[in-house]
């Protein structure tokens, strides 16, 4: 799990340090805000999706889905993107209520709320949405002192109305929730799907509601609950011939390791055994346990855990993906490699990050076979995970320990550029035009960086 971005506590600082990839947008560190990059959430939460967004009609409608690092229950949508909060995922106990909560939010982008806003904000970089979402101060902060990672468009529009722009995102109308439950539900039983979890959801946040000093959960504020509205989408959820129906056993065992996952590294060891104390022996509940060795410092004694569940499960590409960050850490990298590897190719999805672990751990090995290898990893990866600037870090270094100075420069430029540093990634760009061949493809792509237009305000 790599953390992009920030985080506010002390007890995150030291998640932050363990955690291998990451990196720290400086204008968001007061603001503690963070997203998680993970290939194995993502796919789980793509999976998710994908039929409920092809039931709303929206499968062509390029919708991302962006994990947030906060405890918290929350999910929203913004432009094209719908966020859902870590917490979330931790909280729900099945599918199903996740399920239930993207299908809510694809209701609202399927009914066109808010359209004027949303046609807007989807030009709009993820951090800056972010940012104007959870505390307009961090991006004011960033955009005057030019550090502002990612959210250059669609700040004008943000600063602008940037307490406006939250109230609105934050809250739809009375009539919209309803035809967001309405069109969810829809969705729901076009998929074969049960409404109860989201039902759960809403009920579970009602409650919270209605106990004078609870801390507001975010998601009551944006999706305000009152009774009436619970009993009708109860009315409707029971009506379904699927509301029975119960998640398939092995999506609740890959929920239920997202969430093993998501506990050991956001809450550690104890809050890891909490979750899982009815089945400690279970795969859960070792996944969690390994990882939560790992993140507190212990590297090599997560090794063995690790190897036991790689061995009882050898086609799981994340266990392998888990062991290969972890070998990494003990300073075994070539062994890294080789889990990298693994990991690749039973990978399905085909994701960016994993093939960057590797083109990383290649890089580490130092044998300048494997760091030639590690250019063309690090590449295809990027080519598909275009925004994770701490890739390009490694890249500029393999390029660099091959002693190609052009292209190490091109790709600190691309680092700076996808991190929202326009001016740094312009003059590394400048730099890396002297070293290489003028026309070719590089020499190319660093006059793109140097001619990109910086959208005003
Ligand atoms: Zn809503």
């Amino acid at each position: 799990m790599r953390a992009i971005s920030a985080f506010s506590r002390a007890s995150r600082q030291l998640l932050l340090a363990i955690l291998s990839l990451a990196f720290i947008l400086p204008a968001h560190a007061q603001r503690g805000i963070s997203l998680v990059r993970d290939a194995e959430i993502e796919a789980l939460v793509a999976e998710y999706a994908r039929p409920i967004l092809e039931a709303a009609g929206l499968s062509r409608s390029g919708i991302e889905i962006i994990l947030v690092n906060d405890n918290s229950f929350n999910a929203f949508v913004a432009g094209r993107r719908i966020f859902i909060n870590t917490g979330a995922l931790l909280m729900a106990e099945s599918p199903n209520e996740i399920i239930g909560v993207l299908a809510h939010e694809a209701g609202h982008i399927a009914g066109g709320h808010q359209q004027r806003l949303r046609d807007q904000l989807a030009r709009a970089q993820t951090m800056a949405i972010l940012s104007t979402i959870l505390g307009a101060g961090a991006m004011v902060a960033g955009a005057q002192s030019g550090s502002d990672g990612l959210g250059r468009s669609g700040t004008g529009l943000l600063m602008g109305g940037s307490e406006l722009a939250r109230r609105t995102l934050l809250s739809y109308q009375r009539t919209e929730e309803a035809t967001a439950d309405r069109s969810a539900i829809t969705y729901l039983e076009r998929t074969g799907q049960s409404a109860k979890g989201m039902l759960k959801t809403f009920e579970r946040l009602g409650r919270a509601m209605s106990l004078a000093g609870v801390r507001v959960d975010p998601y009551q504020i944006s999706h305000p609950t009152p009774q009436e509205r619970i009993a009708t989408l109860e009315t409707l959820a029971r009506q379904s011939r699927h509301f029975e129906r119960k998640d398939p056993p092995a999506l609740q065992l890959r929920h239920d390791l997202m969430r093993a996952k998501i506990a050991a590294y956001t809450q550690g060891h104890t809050a890891a055994k909490r979750m899982f104390r009815d089945n400690p022996r279970s795969l859960p509940a070792l996944y969690a346990d390994a990882i939560a060795t790992f993140t507190s410092g212990s590297a090599r004694g997560a090794i063995s855990k690790i190897d036991a569940i790689v061995k009882a499960n050898p086609n799981n590409p994340y266990f392998h993906e888990m062991r290969g960050e972890i070998l990494m850490k003990a300073g075994r990298p070539v062994e890294a490699a080789q889990a990298f590897a693994r990991a690749k190719s039973l990978d399905k999805t085909r994701s960016g990050l994993i093939q960057i672990g590797y083109g990383q751990a290649l890089l580490a090995t130092g044998r300048p076979e494997n760091v030639r290898k590690a250019v063309g990893e690090l590449q295809a990866g990027l080519s598909r995970t275009k925004d994770f600037s701490a890739g390009y870090r490694y890249l500029a270094q393999a390029h660099a320990q091959l002693g190609n100075v052009g292209d190490a420069e091109l790709a600190t430029a691309e680092g700076h550029f996808y991190s929202g540093k326009y001016n740094d990634a312009r003059l590394f760009a400048a730099r890396a035009q002297q070293k290489l061949p003028k026309g070719s493809p590089s020499w190319l792509r660093a006059q793109d960086i140097i001619n990109f237009k910086v959208p005003k305000r």
